[in-house]
């Protein structure tokens, strides 16, 4: 697949809404700009790259919206070199957006699917994370203590497995709520190692499964 003039036009223009929604930090905007969102998308469904909105990737799961992907970077407050641990890579695209970002990134997937075609696809486009199959709502205490943790699925609780694999000074951003709608959150651990929790927005993810996400019958 190529990145022609016409894709990185459309991207300006994504950056467009992103600014609108409010979205600042030109280090987040830039990694936007430079990650070709369409090559995550089959051939049929290309016109679909580039609009704000959340995308079927199969296996149930989504690739988020550009929105939503934007917001929780600019929550990280990422600077290069930090260490990042993303849990549920799904597409692949959320953590390409960190690479770009000069983050050294592990990703945690929990269906063996999606894991198994993103750490061949994205190799291939030159990102290259630590790529963990596994129940990311325990954390990845391997490479652990990192400086910040994402969370691309919606948790019921914050998991204090994952509060403790962040270093002081680092933080967590998680959805947290029921199986529809979460608020997000950023909870800072200070230097001192207390807690700081800071709410935002809305938004609706798909479930963290695992030990500490959602059971399959709840
Ligand atoms: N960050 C992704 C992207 O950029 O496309 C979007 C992630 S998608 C909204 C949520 C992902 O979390 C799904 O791929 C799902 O399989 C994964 N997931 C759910 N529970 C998980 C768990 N316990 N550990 C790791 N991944 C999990």
């Amino acid at each position: 697949m190529e990145d022609t003039y016409k894709h990185k036009g459309m991207r300006k223009s994504l950056l467009k809404i992103l600014k609108q929604k409010g979205i600042k930090d030109e280090a987040v905007l830039q990694a936007v700009y430079k990650v070709p969102r369409h090559f995550f998308f089959e051939n049929a469904f290309l016109e679909h790259a580039y609009q704000d909105k959340a995308f079927p990737i199969g296996e149930g799961q989504t690739i988020s919206q550009p929105y939503t992907v934007a917001f929780q970077t600019e929550l990280l407050q990422l600077k290069p070199g930090e260490k990042v641990l993303e849990i549920g890579t799904g597409s692949g695209y959320q953590c390409c957006i960190l690479l770009e970002m000069g983050a050294r990134v592990t990703t945690i997937e929990f269906n063996q699917n999606l894991h198994n075609k993103v750490k061949v696809m994205l190799p291939k486009m030159g990102y290259n994370p630590n790529f963990i199959l596994g129940d990311g709502s325990k954390g990845y205490t391997a490479n652990a203590p990192y400086h910040k943790i994402i969370v691309t699925a919606a948790a019921p609780f914050v998991p204090g497995v994952l509060i403790k694999q962040l270093v002081p000074g680092g933080n967590l951003v998680i959805p947290v709520g029921d199986q529809k709608l979460q608020k997000m959150l950023r909870i800072i651990k200070t230097e001192n190692k207390t807690l700081i929790k800071e709410e935002f927005d809305n938004f609706s993810f798909v479930p963290l499964l695992g030990e500490h996400g959602w059971k399959d019958n709840e």
